[in-house]
């Protein structure tokens, strides 16, 4: 069975699976990786990246096959890209910073080092690794290897079918000590062992000490998120619905006020064959199941759809950053120009929580319970 299906039915039947059988388990199994499939993790990233599915239908299901107590690691876990995302809005530098450090240093199809060959292996055919194998696999590229941590987030990002600027970023920077500052992630032999049920071992291979003397801190400087307002849509016609990969499911929140609109997906062709391929096939499943959507691949489409849909009102999603596609001048210049009023809607989930979560996660972690209570299940 494929492990990253593109069919909405059969992620949510794998995800059943996963809370029937895998869920219970998932706090003390959830660090081991024992190679694909992966069965001891969701592997939902890729879904939750592009909301294909939502982290309140997920919990919705994960919830309604478990007691709550028994699975708070996984609500945490699910919590955490939630973090992420929001510490970046009150922190964009971060991603600007990380753009302009790019460079393109490309490591050796071999290093001869087993485990993190074979990960690089995995990443390229799969788009997916392991939690656990990218800790590793970051801490090796920058301690054992010597590259910069900017271009092992890059090689990520061309390669992760999940790749969110914010989890991928303040993920890199966590494990090369930047993110808690001058506390680097350590990949040591004993640990890989262990955790891959003795697949790997890469004794006497790896750097594994290592002493950091950063200055720079996160904290110091935070900007305060300015929500967008709500809006009453209840009574706007002539609506439309651009989704794209920030929220492919954005138009069920209509749906559920049953509201009238025009829906279009828009979503431009990837370098990257494999991941092309997924967001392909996504995307047509969810046209598949709505005949009356449109698909459009360049911006003029786009343009033209809102001018022949006579749209005056236009809900796009919420654009995060390092997640920009609309929320630009160039197209907030253009709608005015056609007189069409714009709102790029954050969701309830995200609004809720961005927040909390301007500072570490411990302080965030204690939102969730909080969090959780507002979902209606
Ligand atoms: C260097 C590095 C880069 C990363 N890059 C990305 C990325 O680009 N996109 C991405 O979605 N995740 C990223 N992660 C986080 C994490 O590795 C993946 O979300 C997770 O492995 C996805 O597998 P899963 O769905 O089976 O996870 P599960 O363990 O089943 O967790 C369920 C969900 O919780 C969320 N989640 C779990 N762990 C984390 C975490 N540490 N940080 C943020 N969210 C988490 C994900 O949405 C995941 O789908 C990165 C981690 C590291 C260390």
């Amino acid at each position: 069975m494929k492990m990253f299906p593109t069919k909405k039915s059969q992620v949510i039947e794998n995800l059943m699976n996963f809370s029937t059988k895998e869920l219970s388990k998932y706090s003390k199994k959830r660090n081991y990786d024992l190679g694909p499939p992966h069965k001891n993790v969701s592997k939902l990233s890729p879904y939750l990246r592009t909301r294909f599915i939502t982290e309140e239908e997920v919990l919705k299901i994960a919830v309604s096959n478990n007691d709550i107590k028994t699975i708070e690691k996984f609500i945490e876990e699910i919590f955490w890209r939630t973090y992420w995302r929001g510490w970046l809005e009150s922190h964009p530098w971060i991603y600007d910073e990380y753009l302009d450090k790019i460079d393109n240093q490309v490591i050796s199809k071999k290093t001869g080092i087993k485990c993190f060959d074979n990960w690089r292996e995995e990443l390229i055919n799969t788009g997916y690794l392991h939690n656990h194998s990218r800790m590793w696999f970051a801490s090796i590229w920058i301690f054992t290897l010597g590259y910069s941590w900017q271009s092992g987030a890059n090689f990520f990002k061309n390669n992760l079918l999940d790749f969110c600027p914010a989890s991928n970023t303040l993920g890199w920077r966590w494990v090369a000590g930047l993110q808690t500052i001058n506390k680097p992630y350590l990949a040591t032999s004993d640990n890989i062992n262990y955790f891959t049920n003795g697949r790997f071992n890469p004794r006497g291979q790896l750097n594994e000490q290592v002493n950091l003397n950063y200055t720079e801190r996160n904290s110091n400087h935070i900007l305060e998120l300015i929500e967008p307002k709500r809006v009453e849509f209840r009574n706007i016609d002539q609506l439309g619905i651009i989704l794209n990969k920030n929220d492919l499911t954005l138009n069920h929140i209509f749906d559920n006020m049953k509201i009238d609109y025009d829906c279009c997906i828009y979503s431009i062709k990837h370098e990257n064959k494999l991941i092309n391929k997924f967001n392909k096939n996504i995307i047509q499943d969810i046209l598949i199941n709505n005949k009356n959507f449109n698909f459009f691949e360049e911006y003029n489409q786009i343009i033209n759809w809102l001018i022949n849909k006579k749209i005056k009102n236009l809900i796009l999603p919420y654009e995060t950053v390092g997640n920009k596609i609309f929320n630009n001048e160039k197209f907030k210049n253009k709608l005015k120009v056609l007189d069409i009023n714009y709102h790029f809607f954050l969701r309830d989930w995200d609004r809720n929580a961005f927040p909390h979560a301007t500072k570490g996660f411990f302080n965030f972690k204690k939102k969730i319970p909080n969090l959780i209570d507002l979902i209606d299940f």
